[in-house]
């Protein structure tokens, strides 16, 4: 029955009782956003361009930047497309990143760090987003990776907004979800990454097999960040999205939406999954999940709990 629901469903998101939900794709190039058209996804929450060029020893150029960005705008023309600027180093070096030798590259110069220490390649890649947005007529949003503090936010805002584009940081690092409030007085939208702000909560590697059980997304430490940001998104009147791992899990999508998110982005291949279990709740039911699973202990408790609720 669930496998008929699933190809049943074709969109657009929503709970049963018609709360809208926008339900989005992670992609990370122009054929993985075409690809995506063939699945009910409505845009692209998390566009990774730092997977574009893994493989590059220099810079791309600016003009090879626009091609490339174009390509995904064209795809989801007219919808909405957020794309993250580099999130190079740790997991995904880039080597014309002059990524320094470091003892603890999870916490050291990666993200939104790399535009400090190497000093263009930021404003570079802004150029080409902005003149890929003007070549395709696209409104792009465009999000910094592991911001740490207000100031980088306001930082990132400026440049962004300095080329008529629309601002937002994730939220993938403990002290910017403290801190949602203030960052929100900076940027236009949040997005929060649940595989880093579970590893960063948890002091646990999210590549690490052996510590998958701190690092799961329904640890209740980590969803209590995810529900304060969440609330202060609901406060501000700002959008806050999820395009973490925790987006693509059905059941943990409905406590999300519970807590105020308005928007989940996963791989394309779980975007069916995800619209059609949500389908099947109403948004009070979604909320009394999200209150359940905050005064569980441990994950097993609020898998069980939010369970009970959704069914
Ligand atoms: C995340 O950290 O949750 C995220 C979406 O970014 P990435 O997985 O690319 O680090
Ligand atoms: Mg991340």
């Amino acid at each position: 029955a669930d496998r008929a629901r699933i190809a049943m469903w074709t969109g657009p998101g929503q709970t049963s009782d018609g709360h809208p939900i926008a339900i989005l794709a992670n992609v990370q190039d122009g054929a993985g956003a075409r690809a995506a058209r063939s699945t009910p996804a409505e845009g692209v929450g998390l566009f990774r361009t730092e997977l574009c060029f893994l493989d590059r020893d220099t810079e791309p150029t600016v003009d090879e930047q626009i091609d490339i960005y174009s390509a995904v705008f064209e795809a989801y023309q007219g919808r909405k497309v957020v794309l993250r600027t580099l999130d190079a180093g740790s997991d995904k070096p880039l080597r014309f990143a002059d990524h320094p030798d470091e003892h603890n590259p999870a916490l050291g110069v990666r993200g939104i760090r790399i535009a400090a220490a190497a000093p263009g390649i930021l404003e570079r890649q802004l150029d080409a987003v902005a003149a890929a947005a003007e070549r395709t007529g696209a409104r792009p949003w465009v999000m910094a990776p592991m911001i740490a503090t207000v100031a980088e936010a306001a930082a990132f805002a400026e440049q962004v907004r300095s080329r008529n584009l629309v601002p937002g940081v994730m939220i993938e690092v403990p002290s910017a979800a403290l801190l949602a409030d203030r960052v929100l007085t900076h940027v236009d939208f949040l997005s929060i990454g649940t595989n880093d702000l579970a590893q960063y909560t948890m002091a646990a590697d999210r590549m690490s097999p052996a510590l998958a059980s701190l690092t799961d997304a329904w640890q209740p430490a980590v969803l209590a960040l995810v529900a304060r940001t969440a609330e202060a998104g609901s406060v501000a009147g700002k959008p806050v999205g999820v395009c973490g791992e925790a987006a693509a899990d059905p059941l943990l999508a409905c406590v999300l939406v519970g807590m105020g998110v308005s928007s989940l982005s996963c791989a394309a291949s779980a975007v069916a999954s995800v619209g059609a279990r949500l389908s099947a709740v109403t948004a009070a039911q979604c909320q009394d999940a999200a209150q359940a699973v905050l005064s569980t202990d441990d994950p097993p408790a609020a898998r069980a709990a939010a369970s009970r609720i959704l069914g």
